[in-house]
């Protein structure tokens, strides 16, 4: 993608390029506005730099991962858990990870592609058991937006009437895979509710996108841009009005202000030159991810703000979530020596369980939803780890050539992705003497589960074994005990992580209004995960974009108005 020359001053500058960025810059180059986005990684265009069509073989290492590809060599994102010269710092005690892209398009060129809608209940839920807080805002305020969303990028699912799942304008779902029948009728026989996935995949033409054509490499980016990612979905179009100069290699340092306490642009350092730098512009856009958004907000300290920008409430940097997440894999005697068959599909299951109970009766609040693993994806590096536990697995040889034959897809597994109540414990702030390699203070992060997420993760691990002796499997793993956290990931390992600029009615227990928009500095706005008052069970990206759509509609019509 060619980049063009920085020009000043801009109307809005956007840091970062990921979900929420690449949808603010998207509305906001259409509707008119001269756009710069800061982005502190590289270009990326999927369709010439991806590795969707590559083979294996293709490579001496044969996909396995390297520094900046933790996920294997093939996979679309550039980053990783740690990044050279970039640390953050843990509180002692605290247990936390946080995985940072540095390319256009940020973690959408390889997320999961689940894209679930927040239900009613998931804005509301201190009204409904008293924890955490309301949001401002209503399902009702964003649906409009889910619904463009689900125009403009394209998404399957199937209309099933969920209360709190809530359908979307949705294009036919995939049949089901061999496992994933499988699956079905034991979750079926178990009432556990079990219905085609919800992904961000067109399975028809969309604005000159073919369809999936069904290779399952989606992590590695879609070079027929027919899954979303900013990078091959927002990007172009948004290119195209002329409206829009990315600049990468740019990682911001701080936002700027004036003597009235408003945006004036962003200071940044050209990674390239290693030199500072700074763009005007009239209205600041956050979407550098939620915890480096909170990072930029306390990082900018000046006379008047001397706590962080829009900081006045004390709130920037608490209140951060990850998902909940636990996983159990179970090896099924009926699926061995499978006949081949037509395995095909979209990088992902074709089939997902919502979350299915009544909280009243459980001693954990909020819900769970279930992903499904397993089945004959194209083998990779590593596949079938482990082989020598399976019953008579392992040796060497033709024997072992057998036994991966043998036992190839018979597998399956599931992932419990749930809700985290926000709590006092769990927060970040800036590290009082470590610095990155630019001098940009760090972050340090304090993280707390409670019996809420324990008792969930539980749970998870209770149903998982239950789905795998229903088809007849068996489970090596024994079950978790409490004083192994009944195995509940490690905060920020599901790659979810929300809050820290979180919105509110009132400006002293929040940091943003319902629309976004710092209480404190009028042309300062939040457009990544930073602003999620709660988690919910789902995956938030589809909520990220909805609201990143929501925020600038609401900014190009003020500068209609004259108000911004
Ligand atoms: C493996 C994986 C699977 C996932 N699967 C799903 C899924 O199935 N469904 C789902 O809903 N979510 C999923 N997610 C989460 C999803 O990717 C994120 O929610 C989403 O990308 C967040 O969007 P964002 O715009 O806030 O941040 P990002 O996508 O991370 O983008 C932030 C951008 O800002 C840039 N940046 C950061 N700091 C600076 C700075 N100081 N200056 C300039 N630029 C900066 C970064 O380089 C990056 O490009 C997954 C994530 C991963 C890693
Ligand atoms: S499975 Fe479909 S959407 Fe995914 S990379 Fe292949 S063609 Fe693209």
């Amino acid at each position: 993608m060619q980049v063009k020359k920085p020009r000043t001053p801009y109307d809005v500058c956007i840091v970062g390029s990921g979900a929420g960025g690449g949808m603010a810059a998207y509305m906001l180059a259409k509707s008119g506005a001269k756009v710069v986005v800061l982005e502190a990684g590289q270009m990326w265009t999927p369709a010439t730099d991806g590795a969707m069509l590559k083979w294996p073989y293709d490579s001496p290492r044969r996909g396995a991962s390297t520094k900046d590809k933790p996920f294997g060599e093939f996979d679309g994102c550039i980053g990783g858990w740690e990044i050279d010269g970039e640390p953050y710092t843990r509180a002692p005690g605290t247990e936390f990870s946080w995985w940072r892209a540095r390319m256009l398009g940020g973690r959408t060129n390889h997320w999961g592609r689940i894209s679930l809608r927040f239900g009613p209940d998931d804005f509301r839920g201190k009204s409904i058991d008293g924890l955490g807080d309301d949001w401002p805002i209503s399902y009702d305020d964003v649906k409009p937006y889910y619904d463009e969303v689900d125009k403009l990028i394209g998404v399957f699912g199937s209309h099933e009437g969920l209360r709190n799942a809530p359908d979307g304008i949705f294009m036919p779902a995939p049949k089901m895979r061999c496992n994933e029948v499988l699956v079905k009728q034991a979750a079926d026989r178990l009432n556990i509710t079990c219905v085609p996935s919800r992904l961000s995949i067109i399975t028809k033409p969309l604005n000159n996108r073919p369809p999936c054509h069904y290779c399952g490499q989606c992590n590695r980016g879609c070079s027929t841009a027919s899954n979303f990612s900013s990078s091959n979905v927002l990007f172009p179009p948004a290119m195209a009005t002329g409206n829009l100069t990315v600049i990468p290699y740019a990682m911001a340092r701080e936002v700027t202000v004036d003597a009235r306490g408003l945006a004036t642009g962003v200071s940044y350092i050209d990674k390239q030159t290693r030199t500072d730098k700074h763009v005007s512009a009239r209205i600041v856009v956050l979407a550098a991810s939620a915890l480096e958004s909170a990072r930029l907000l306390l990082n900018s300290r000046s006379t008047r703000f001397p706590n962080g920008l829009a900081n006045g409430s004390g709130q920037v940097g608490k209140y951060i979530t990850d998902t909940t997440g636990t996983d159990v894999g179970g090896f099924i005697p009926r699926m061995v020596d499978q006949v081949p068959h037509n395995h095909d599909g979209v990088g992902g299951a074709h089939i997902y369980m919502p979350w299915w109970l009544d909280n009243k009766k459980l001693d954990f609040p909020r819900g769970y939803h279930i992903e499904v693993w397993g089945g004959l994806h194209m083998p990779s590096y590593g596949f079938m780890g482990g082989i020598q536990h399976y019953p008579p697995g392992g040796g060497y040889g033709k024997s072992l050539k057998e036994d991966y034959r043998r036992y190839y897809g018979a597998t399956v597994g599931f992932s419990g992705r749930g809700e985290m109540i926000p709590n006092d414990d769990t927060y970040c702030e800036i590290d009082p003497t470590v610095v990155d390699q630019w001098g940009i203070p760090v972050l340090r992060f304090h993280w707390k589960w409670s019996d809420h997420e324990y008792n969930q993760s539980r749970h998870m691990q209770e149903t998982f074994r239950s789905l795998i002796h229903e088809m007849g499997g068996e489970v090596r793993d024994p079950m978790p005990t409490r004083a192994q956290g009944f195995g509940l990931a490690t905060g920020g390992t599901i790659i979810h992580e929300l809050g820290g600029v979180r919105m509110g009615s009132d400006p002293a227990t929040s940091v943003l209004n319902g629309r976004c928009q710092a209480h404190e500095v009028k042309n300062l706005f939040v457009a990544d995960g930073g602003p999620f008052v709660s988690q919910a069970d789902k995956n938030p990206t589809w909520t990220i974009l909805a609201l990143a759509m929501r925020t600038s509609t609401y900014i190009a019509e003020q500068r209609k108005q004259g108000a911004l």
